[in-house]
């Protein structure tokens, strides 16, 4: 019989390594397409189970209709606005949609200007590109346009925005303790905000939410001094909120202004795959106003006979993400997406409060002395993303610490994110704390903490077996004592096998 229509374990297949490079010619036989699969299906299986993943916002449950639509749009090259021009309005119907969700006034043809991408990064990098385009017009108008090209403007942000961008990184570094009205927490402080802004500052991004600890930057208090300073100095600096995780959270909660109502955001970037409930590789971003974007950060295609704007970093792209937006925002609505918040955050009205759940059971969990194990990070269950983050209390003086813990969980298949919270500059590779203000703590820059992100998936049934497994977890580590990770020699019976 041909090893190809053999059952896939009892091929050749089996006893060969994982293969690299193209078989070459003439020699190999052709596999199967169910022997490939296979192949792909075994390593596969090899990684983490999505479902058990709490270290990613990313959507990992389809419905099989969603499947279906996905696949369709796959076939799709969103590019080709003449080809395909109903997937292009579907497209621009998810933008209308975003934008209306967000306050965005219309333009004066009653249209939205917005974009599709494959993720908030290129979202958040088209934004960049449009602020440092209008920060050069404005500057060349008060200078000349030759100095202007020379020059070096500056974005005050604390994530990774300028990277690409020839621009220079004016980190301003959340605070944990806060001088803001939002209290303690980790935010901009708009204090330092205004501190960072000079006439070559393209821009200022906030942050709705903080991945690390589900707090909103306040956009509405940032957004206030920057008025300020604009209207003492004569600038134009805007902002960019990157709503990455909470463009889908925030618009069903009661929470202070933080989109287009605020009169210097200038745009709003989001994940589609996150809280938006759409499939890994869709993001969007929307623009307050048409004016300066279509001549520097638009290509103009031809569209229904007419022209059309298509503002993106990529070219050729599946249809797929935006499909699947477009069927999530028509099969959940408003309603949908306001329970599935509802359920992660909890709130009075709640069946369930999946986030609040975790957190109290980790609250409660004591060593045998009863001292408790957490401290909390996170912004609590209301006004902020479904996170919990905690760090093991370093008053304890535990032999073990939050990526050992990290470690000890996954033996329960469960994926929780360890972090360090310390902070790498990324042009002087300098390491310092993450927050302004807990550098000079005495363990500041040691600190490490776990963060487990509340996605739709995470059921109260799946919340209860995962807060058994980090209580188990610490018994383990417990018992076991220090350094059981790093010395993993525990084991008896060992040989040397001979081969
Ligand atoms: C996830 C995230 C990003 C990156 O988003 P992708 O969609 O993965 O590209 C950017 N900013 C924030 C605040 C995020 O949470």
């Amino acid at each position: 019989m041909l090893d190809a229509l053999r059952p896939y374990y009892e091929s050749t297949d089996v006893g060969e390594a994982l293969p690299t490079g193209l078989p070459p010619r003439g020699k190999s036989p052709r596999k199967s397409a169910r022997h490939v699969q296979a192949i792909l299906e075994d390593a596969h299986a090899l990684d983490s189970n999505e479902k058990l993943n709490t270290s990613s916002y990313v959507t990992v449950v389809l419905e099989p209709e969603e499947e279906a639509v996905a696949l369709m749009g796959l076939r799709v090259n969103l590019a080709d606005q003449t080809v395909y021009p109903q997937s292009f309005d579907i497209h621009n119907r998810c933008v209308d949609t975003l934008a209306k969700l967000w306050h965005c006034p219309p333009e004066a043809d009653g249209k939205h200007v917005g974009a599709g991408t494959v993720g908030s990064t290129e979202a958040c990098l088209l934004a960049g590109l449009a602020l440092k385009f209008r920060w050069r017009v404005w500057y060349a108008a008060r200078h000349d346009a030759a100095r202007a090209l020379g020059e070096f403007p500056n974005l005050a942000c604390w994530e990774k925005l300028f990277r690409y961008m020839d621009v220079e990184p004016r980190f301003v570094k959340p605070t944990f303790s806060g001088s803001h009205a939002g209290g303690r927490g980790w935010r901009l402080d708009p204090a330092h905000v205004a501190a960072a802004i000079d006439d070559h500052t393209m821009g200022v991004v906030c942050i709705v939410g903080n991945h690390y600890s589900g707090h909103y930057d306040r956009v509405d208090e940032i957004d206030a001094v920057v008025s300020q300073v604009n209207a003492a100095r004569g600038f134009q600096v805007g902002i960019h909120v990157d709503a990455a995780s909470g463009g889908f959270v925030a618009p069903f909660q009661d929470v202070p202004a933080w989109d287009f109502r605020c009169p210097n955001v200038l745009s709003v970037s989001a994940s589609g795959h996150k809280f938006g409930q759409a499939c890994c590789g869709t993001g969007w971003i929307v623009w307050r106003e048409r004016r300066n974007l279509a001549e520097h950060v638009a290509i103009s295609v031809g569209y229904l006979g007419g022209k059309a704007d298509s503002y993106t970093l990529n070219f050729s792209r599946p249809a797929a993400g935006v499909y699947v937006q477009y069927y999530k925002f028509l099969r959940l609505g408003a309603d949908g997406y306001a329970r599935i918040v509802r359920n992660q955050l909890g709130g009075r009205a709640a069946e369930m409060a999946v986030a609040r759940f975790i957190r109290c059971k980790l609250a409660a969990m004591a060593r045998p002395g009863g001292e408790k194990y957490f401290e909390f990070l996170d912004a609590g269950d209301a006004g902020c993303l479904p996170v919990v983050a905690a760090r093991l209390d370093p008053a304890l003086g535990l032999p073990f610490d939050d990526i050992d813990l990290q470690h000890a969980i996954s033996r329960k298949h469960w994926y929780v994110s360890g972090y360090k919270l310390d902070f790498v500059h990324p042009t002087t590779g300098e390491v310092g704390s993450l927050f302004s203000d807990l550098a000079d703590e005495e363990e500041g820059e040691q600190t490490t903490m776990i963060r487990i992100v509340v996605k739709a998936n995470l059921s109260m049934a799946m919340a209860s077996d995962l807060v058994a497994a980090i209580d188990e977890s610490l018994k383990y580590l417990e018992a076991h004592g220090a350094g059981f990770f790093k010395h993993p020699a525990h084991v008896v019976h060992v040989h040397k096998a001979a081969c």
